[in-house]
């Protein structure tokens, strides 16, 4: 690993002043990504913020029928939390399913989504779930946050500070798992809003996706069809076109559960 320098921020405003005041900065929160690309040396950050105490990113609570989870939220307080299990299961479901209780203990739902890994959980839930992603300086709809293959819209230096999600009246997450890491080689979220059923899909293509095609078929009672797997992911794991196919079996048994 390269040195760098490691400081822990006091606050929001002073992580956001450490960040400028640094060459090449990082934050970090549950290093369980970042940590691991370092040791690889495929980052080399001059500067860590720990941002993982910070109480201002911490939190989980129901205002105005919307959830608000604290981005340095661990996997494990969201999977715990009866605030999300009695509101939306869907949701303790994924978190429960990351990785191992290590990676749960000190991963976090800001870092996850920030770093926007094609194969992770919580991309699916923000955009089955209508999230919104909140930073020090804005908000942003889940339509518009994930751009490419780890990429998103956040700026340089741009923090999240907490992550907002709909309630849905039944909500399930369905993942066939990576068998050695547990990311998802496909994720399924399933949401219903009153009658719109909103499915969104991990783990298949670069980014996650909401399955428009899929969700007009569930509307009108058709079967569920194949997506055109064309782009999908494919590796020593899965093919594209097994991914494909997964994707149907994880929906049907997302809202099979649901019920
Ligand atoms: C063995 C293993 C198995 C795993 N299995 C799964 C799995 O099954 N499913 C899954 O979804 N994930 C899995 N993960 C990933 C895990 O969930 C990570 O913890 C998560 O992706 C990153 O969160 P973190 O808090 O550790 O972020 P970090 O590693 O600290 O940071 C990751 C990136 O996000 C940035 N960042 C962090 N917080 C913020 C913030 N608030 N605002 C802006 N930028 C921020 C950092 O600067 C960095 O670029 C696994 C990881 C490991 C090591």
């Amino acid at each position: 690993m390269y040195e760098f320098e490691y400081a822990r921020a006091s606050s929001v405003n002073d992580a956001l002043s450490k960040y400028q005041s640094a060459s090449d900065p990082s934050y970090i929160a549950g290093g369980h990504t970042l940590l691991p690309t370092m040791k690889q040396r495929l980052a080399s950050p001059s500067h860590l913020i720990d941002i993982s105490k910070l109480e201002d990113l911490k939190g989980i609570k129901i205002e105005d029928d919307e959830l608000f989870i604290g981005a340095a939220t661990t996997h494990e307080e969201v999977a715990d939390s009866e605030i999300i299990s009695a509101s939306l299961p869907g949701l303790s479901d994924l978190a429960e399913g990351i990785g191992d209780p290590q990676v749960r203990a000190r991963g976090t739902i800001g870092g996850s989504l920030a770093n926007n890994d094609p194969a992770a959980d919580y991309p699916a839930a923000l955009i089955a779930l209508d999230g919104t992603i909140q930073t020090n300086n804005r908000e942003i709809p889940s339509n518009d946050f994930f751009v490419d293959l780890f990429e998103t819209a956040l700026e340089d230096g741009e923090l999240i500070t907490c992550v907002k999600f709909k309630i849905p009246n039944k909500s399930k997450y369905v993942k066939f798992p990576n068998p050695a890491s547990r990311y998802a080689i496909v994720g399924v979220m399933f949401a219903e809003f009153n009658e719109n059923k909103r499915i969104a899909v991990t783990g298949a293509g670069p980014c996650a996706f909401r399955a428009n095609n899929i969700e007009t078929a569930i509307a009108e009672g058709k079967e569920i069809p194949t997506l055109n797997y064309e782009n999908f992911n494919s590796d020593i794991h899965a093919s594209a076109e097994y991914r494909s196919h997964l994707i149907g079996v994880m929906t049907k048994r997302a809202i099979k559960l649901a019920y």
